[in-house]
């Protein structure tokens, strides 16, 4: 458990300014949703964060670490940072065991480590020998949360891991995702578009738009008196 910190983070793609002046902590062991419309830069936030690109500006911290900032780059497999993607992302030629063993260092590397995070991720054990295929999205969502635990990472990210689901599926998923992330203790932020998900998925909630962290705060005190008018109709508040 860590806590991330990003001061000041900012990235372009040749003259298109994505993120500008983003600074966020997300306190160990306690979960972050950022909600925001398509297109305003959350998928780029996390890929910041993991390292699989660089900021232009500020710094991004894991406790007392600086993973990056203007004169250091810790490359992503060395961050500790787990990753789920929209689509899980899961290796379509392995089965659930292997791709949750894939990668993992020797001393975590074992059957029953394998077992514990997929019973974690309320996955029956059953499902083990089964490839992507074989699943339900639901249940490859969850095999991409168990792969992403499985190194004991300090921080997990999300990006908007339950938004292709059918709305049956994407309820349960989502609580055994939050039930997961709770019982592992993990440091987690989660992105989306969808404001109820962001609302409820119990930490606190950052509202992003057009590249900059327009509020954060308790989903409460960010619903009942949003910034602006722009963040209240967005998330569906009164004001
Ligand atoms: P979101 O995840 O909120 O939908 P993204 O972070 O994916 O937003 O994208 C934010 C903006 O940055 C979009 O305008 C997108 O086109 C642009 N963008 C993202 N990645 C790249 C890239 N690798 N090269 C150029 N533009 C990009
Ligand atoms: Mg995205």
């Amino acid at each position: 458990m860590t806590t991330l910190s990003l001061t000041g983070v900012g990235k372009s793609f040749g003259r298109v300014e994505v993120l500008r002046d983003v600074s966020l902590t997300v306190p160990a062991g306690t979960r972050t949703a950022v909600v925001g419309a398509s297109g305003s830069g959350k998928s780029t936030l996390l890929r910041l964060i993991a390292g699989f690109e660089r900021a232009d500006a500020g710094t991004i911290a894991l406790g007392p670490a600086t993973l990056a900032d203007a004169g250091r780059f810790v490359p992503a497999h060395r961050r500790g940072i787990g990753y789920v993607a929209q689509d899980g992302a899961l290796f379509p030629h392995l089965t659930v065991e292997q791709n949750v063993r894939f990668g993992l260092p020797r001393r975590l590397r074992s059957s029953a480590r394998v077992r514990e995070v997929m019973e974690l991720a309320s996955l029956d054990a059953a499902l083990a020998g089964r490839y992507p295929h074989q699943l339900s999205g639901g249940q490859q969502q969850r095999v991409a949360l168990a792969r992403a635990l499985a190194p004991q990472p300090s921080v997990v990210l999300l990006d908007e891991p339950f938004s292709a689901l059918d709305t049956g599926l994407r309820e349960q998923t989502r609580q055994a995702v939050i039930d997961a992330l709770e019982a592992s203790g993990v440091t987690t932020v989660l992105v989306t578009h969808d404001h109820d998900e962001a609302l409820s998925f119990g930490g606190q909630i950052a509202v992003i738009a057009a590249g900059r962290l327009v509020q954060s705060g308790s989903p409460a005190a960010v619903f009942d008196n949003p910034a602006s008018t722009e963040i209240a109709a967005f998330l569906g508040a009164a004001i």
